[in-house]
């Protein structure tokens, strides 16, 4: 059934690369719920596992001193829904982990295999993207640091080498601080689906809460990865709270994707889901950070 010829279980971060480099052409697994799916189906088949399943150090989310929100890549769906810190700073990372799969899912699936595997419709990626994250990614050479934005290769394709690991998702204090956000996944079924279009918005609000100081749009399923909507959100830098900035964002969204038709749904159809998430996470954001309309 599933058709391994190795596992190895790091004991340490330092182990895990240590590993890595030993075992080159070996697969890694964090909570092994896309590479057993894999195997299951008999594309990884004979392949040699590393597991980073017993890494408890990469499994907790944190404050740097700078302030900056600093997330395991071990964390869970259902440890970033429960996490007091991104209840506090940014809780629409947790509701985006509990849109994804069941209950099950929920405590096996991480935050890290969801962008590391590199697919577009991964739930927490869009809000990763819209958060501007920075990734942590140490090898036996050491650390190196690089924006989520830099991440994305192409579909299934993500920056890193051989013997590379995450070891963080970091959120700057500037990303969401004074910052409220909202995700809406739409799919075809409300349980056990993936994302026809997953949407994440978040907003700063001037003081008197009457001025969008800030808005970050990003998508999944709406290109090859997940992406932003760079010039929604430069037409909405300054716009007043009201019903003009929300039509304005559901028109600008379509100026930045580019989807397409699969069995699930035409391009034509996405671009609707697409505008319509725009207007309607713009307004929840809006609203959960203070604003009225
Ligand atoms: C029934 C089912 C339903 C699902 N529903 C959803 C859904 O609704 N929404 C959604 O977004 N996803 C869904 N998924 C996909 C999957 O659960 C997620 O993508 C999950 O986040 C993967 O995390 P993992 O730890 O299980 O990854 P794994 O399977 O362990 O790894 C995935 C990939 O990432 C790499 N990787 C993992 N961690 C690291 C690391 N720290 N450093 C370097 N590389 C790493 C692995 O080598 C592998 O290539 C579903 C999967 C199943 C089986």
């Amino acid at each position: 059934m599933y058709d391994f010829s190795a596992l190895y279980e790091a004991t340490s971060v330092q182990n895990a690369v240590e590993l890595m480099q030993a075992h080159p052409s070996a697969v890694l697994i964090a909570g092994g719920s896309d590479v057993l799916i894999k195997m299951r189906e008999g594309r990884l088949a004979g392949a040699e596992l590393i597991s980073i399943f017993k890494l408890d150090e990469l499994r907790e989310v944190t404050m740097d001193p700078d302030g900056a929100l600093r997330i395991g890549p071990m964390t869970s769906f259902a440890h970033a829904t429960n996490s007091p810190l991104l209840q506090q700073y940014m809780p629409v990372l947790g509701e985006a982990a509990d849109t994804a799969g069941g209950p099950q899912l929920r405590s096996i699936g991480t935050l890290g295999g969801n962008i590391c595997n590199g697919v577009t419709s991964a739930d927490t990626a869009s809000t990763q993207v819209a958060y501007d994250a920075m990734l942590e990614i140490t090898s036996a050479n050491g650390m190196r640091k690089m924006s989520i934005h830099d991440f994305y290769k192409g579909p299934g394709k993500v920056a890193l080498e051989p013997g590379e690991l995450l070891t963080a998702i970091l959120i700057p204090k500037e990303s969401y601080e004074n910052c409220y956000g909202y995700y809406i996944k739409y799919a075809m079924r409300n349980a056990m689906d993936i994302a026809t279009i997953g949407c994440s918005v978040n907003v700063v609000l001037s003081e008197d809460k009457k001025t969008i100081q800030r808005a970050r749009i990003a998508y999944g399923v709406a290109g090859p990865v997940p992406m932003r909507a760079k010039t929604a959100e430069a037409a909405l830098a300054g716009q007043p709270v009201g019903e003009a900035a929300i039509t304005l964002a559901g028109d600008e969204v379509l100026k930045d994707v580019n989807p397409r038709t699969s069995w699930r749904a035409s391009a034509d159809f996405r671009k609707q889901i697409i505008s319509e998430t725009a207007r309607r996470g713009l307004r929840a954001a809006i609203e959960r950070a203070g604003g009225a309309f």
